[in-house]
């Protein structure tokens, strides 16, 4: 049966997450020819619209309204429920980032409905829909059908392959207004801590350091590996919790979930926690000079030895490697 999904789109720094064509391409999969609707609240501009009919969406909803310019729960949920209830979907599909883990599970009790959310996977079998998404801090994986009710799922960045883009799909943009009242919160202003370089969160490279790492001034080499890879660093919560980096690099169960193409932890034991974050990366290189280290045990390829003679070495080849 062909089905309606509703999807959110999201913005970061003015323009669409990738994140926000993943969640197409797995709308498409459970519409089952159906349509993909793409809601995409805030204050927008024309072409970002586009993109999302030229990733996959049938249709675009735009929702203007000056109190969506910023997130807020009260403002995004009070925004969806209108637009939930006014296309009454089959299913309705976020990124599983920071925003959607806070509103889904608040519209989901609104419409009192079930919710699956960090899904990795999505197949048809038959009629069903099954979500894969995983457990126990990623040791163990299961799949999910939805027997009656709403397909609603949040979805892990970087683990469904968006769509081709294609510039010669066409589809309806429309505004609607919505009723937002009653805020509990009002944001005035988003202070944003200036980062350089490439975003953790949609990285293909990621070059993570641990306690091993020994200092603020260890990280300068890893940031020199990242750079001669077009990456970026993350850090394990040993690393933040010495001083030697910022908590907006953690990675793992209670910071960043990351899967890049290419992971290299360096000086990080591998805990529990730290491998719920990274262990989806395709390929993981450890280094490490403990080789009993627990990372080992997850790693695609292991470096026996100290970061601080083996990274820079890694710098050296492969800045040879792009000069060629
Ligand atoms: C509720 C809870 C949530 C948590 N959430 C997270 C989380 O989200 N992310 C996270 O990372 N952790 C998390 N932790 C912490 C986690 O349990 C570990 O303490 C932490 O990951 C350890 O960090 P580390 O591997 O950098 O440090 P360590 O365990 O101290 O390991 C350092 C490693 O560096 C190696 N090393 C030292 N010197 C060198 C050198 N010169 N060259 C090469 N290798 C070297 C050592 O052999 C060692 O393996 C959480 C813990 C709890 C209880």
């Amino acid at each position: 049966m062909m089905k309606k999904i509703v999807t959110v789109a999201e913005i970061k720094n003015g323009e669409l997450r990738n994140i926000s064509f993943e969640t197409i391409a797995a709308a498409k999969i459970a519409a089952n020819g159906g349509e993909v609707v793409s809601v995409l609240l805030g204050e927008q501009e024309k072409g970002i619209t586009d993109a999302l009919i030229q990733y996959g969406a049938d249709r675009v909803i735009i929702v203007n309204h000056p109190q969506l310019a910023l997130y807020t729960t009260d403002a995004y949920q009070q925004a969806l429920l209108q637009i939930i209830e006014l296309e009454n979907p089959d299913g309705i599909f976020m990124g599983h980032t920071g925003n959607a883990k806070d509103v889904a599970p608040r519209i989901a009790m609104k419409l009192q409905s079930g919710l699956v959310s960090d899904v990795i996977a999505i197949e048809k079998n038959g009629e069903d829909v099954l979500f894969t998404r995983p457990i126990y801090s990623g040791k163990a994986f299961e799949k999910k059908k939805i027997n009656n009710g709403l397909l609603f799922a949040t979805i892990r960045p970087n683990n469904i392959a968006s769509l081709e883009k294609d510039e010669s799909r066409s589809g309806e943009v429309t505004s609607i207004n919505v009723e937002i009242k009653d805020l509990r919160t009002i944001i005035k202003e988003v202070v944003r801590k200036t980062t350089s370089g490439v975003d953790l969160s949609e990285a293909k490279i990621i070059v993570s350091g641990g306690r091993g790492v020994k200092s603020k001034e260890g990280f300068k080499v890893l940031q020199e590996l990242a750079d001669a890879l077009g990456g970026a660093v993350g850090a394990s919560r040993g690393a933040c919790d010495a001083d030697y980096c910022d908590y907006s690099m953690q990675i793992g169960q209670t910071g960043k979930v990351v899967t890049p193409d290419l992971y290299i932890a360096c000086g990080i034991s591998g805990a529990i926690q730290h491998v719920a974050g990274m262990s989806n990366s395709k390929v993981i290189v450890a280094i490490n000079k403990d080789p009993e280290a627990n990372i080992f045990s997850i790693a695609d390829y292991g470096i026996v030895g100290d970061l601080f003679e083996v990274v820079p070495l890694l710098v050296e080849e492969f800045k040879l490697v792009a000069l060629h």
